[in-house]
């Protein structure tokens, strides 16, 4: 560009000196000179528009070649256009690979626009959700999955989790649906067919739950004839020496029956789905019945305690709820050595409410706390069975809790104790008014 511009002096030095000699052959040297620089002006105001009218239509005019720092301008304009024309067509083919990959994917993917109409999608979308192409570009997602989950979780922030609806075309099949945000306001809808695995979860459980079921005759026929045998044992008579093993065939036949009825318990609330939302139910004297058990259970051991709110009430299943209080009072007095405090807490929380249960036992490792509510997990496999424990219990509370919105928090030291708390959001509780009492 410096030698462009010292050949650009060099003309105008060139044009000025013509200028000037013309000029002054006619003994009018600054006219000359006049003429030369408006020459130059006009010749420079040329190019400019010639410029302007490229830059308006690079395609129908082309640059002259005007040598100077003109023509290094236009050098270099023409090589900025062969790089921009090189840059597209690499970015042309790196979206026609993107889509080309996209489409062959076997999950729907969808682009959403800020405004909630479809911008494209590939063919696995096109086969899930019976879409149309080109005519369903730019229709509402809305309009095309009419569910009010699919609604709801569209409206909604939380892109967190995926739901599942079943599907537009055929009721049968399940759609697992996920939202991505991306860009401004844009986001990406991943939809998955999860028919089939929906299908071998529910034959799964139907497994377990009739297994469970079958196993339980036999077992109360067992446990019929060892409570039978048992108190011929304690005396002095032929089965005086099957006193032991009489003893431990009664505990296992317990243990066994307890394992059945959670497995079956379990089962029963993997079918289930969310909690109502409109049957109120009395946590107050939920939470006392728990306490008796709890009572019964510690046999005086223990000093039980219980500061309950008396008019919180929250909409959901019974049993689910009991069943949550119960799992956890008992782990309480379990994990609890003798003369320990265990304190069972229901109140407010913000607008929503809490049940605390909190012991002064042996405490849970952190390592630990994040996989206690996993089946069949136990710290201690020993000292859970030997007090009676499944190893389902918390597997149960997290699932009738996730019926009800709701997310347990365990916050335990080892040696000193654990508080395990319900969370319930505001949409659960139910506050019962103070009945008047006449007369
Ligand atoms: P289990 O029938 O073995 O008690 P749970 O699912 O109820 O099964 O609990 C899983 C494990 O969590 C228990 O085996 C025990 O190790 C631990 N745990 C549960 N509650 C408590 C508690 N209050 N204090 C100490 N450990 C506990």
């Amino acid at each position: 560009m410096r030698r462009a511009w010292r050949r650009e002096w060099r003309r105008i030095a060139y044009v000025l000196l013509l200028g000037f000699l013309g000029g002054w052959m006619f003994e009018a040297p600054r006219l000359g000179l006049i003429v030369a620089i408006s020459l130059y002006v006009l010749y420079n105001l040329r190019l400019l528009q010639w410029l302007a009218q490229w830059v308006e239509s690079p395609k129908q005019v082309e640059l002259p070649d005007a040598g100077g720092v003109w023509g290094e301008i236009f050098d270099q304009l023409y090589a900025m256009q062969r790089r921009n024309k090189k840059r597209k067509r690499k970015l042309a083919s790196i979206v026609a690979e993107f889509q080309a990959s996209t489409a062959a994917l076997p999950d729907g993917a969808i682009v959403v626009s800020s405004r909630g109409e479809i911008a494209w999608f590939n063919n696995a979308a096109q086969a899930l959700l019976g879409l149309r192409s080109p005519q369903d570009n730019g229709q509402r997602i809305a309009n095309l999955v009419r569910h009010p989950r699919f609604a709801d979780y569209l409206e909604g922030e939380d892109y967190e989790h995926d739901i599942e609806v079943p599907s537009p075309l055929n009721e049968q099949y399940t759609l697992s649906m996920r939202l991505i945000p991306y860009g401004e306001g844009q986001r990406l809808l991943i939809i998955r067919d999860v028919s089939e695995h929906k299908r071998l979860d529910l034959m799964r459980r139907d497994f377990v739950a009739n297994a469970s079921h079958e196993l339980r005759t036999p077992l109360t026929v067992l446990r019929g004839y060892v409570e039978m045998m048992e108190p011929e044992a304690q005396g002095d008579g032929e089965l005086r020496a099957w006193r032991a093993p009489l003893r431990e065939m009664a505990a296992q036949t317990v243990r066994m029956e307890a394992l059945i009825n959670d497995l079956l318990r379990l089962a029963r609330l993997e079918g289930d789905t969310v909690a109502p939302r409109n049957e109120p139910v009395d946590m107050p004297s939920l939470c006392e019945r728990s306490i008796e058990q709890a009572r019964h259970l510690s046999q005086g051991r223990h000093r039980i305690n219980a500061d309950i709110e008396p008019r919180l009430w929250l909409y959901g299943r019974e049993s689910e709820l009991q069943s949550i209080a119960t799992n956890l009072v008992s782990n309480a007095v379990r994990y609890t050595p003798e003369g320990g405090d265990i304190t069972l807490v229901w109140s407010e929380l913000g607008n929503g409410a809490v049940l605390r249960v909190r012991d002064a036992g042996i405490g849970i490792a952190e390592a630990d706390i994040p996989r206690l509510t996993e089946r069949f997990y136990r710290v201690d496999i020993g000292r859970s069975r030997a007090s009676g424990g499944t190893g389902l219990g918390l597997a149960i509370v997290k699932h009738a809790l996730e019926h009800h919105d709701a997310q347990l928090a365990i916050d335990s030291v080892v040696g000193e104790g654990s508080e395990f708390s319900c969370h319930f959001p505001a949409h659960r509780v139910h506050r019962e008014r103070a009945r008047v009492v006449n007369g």
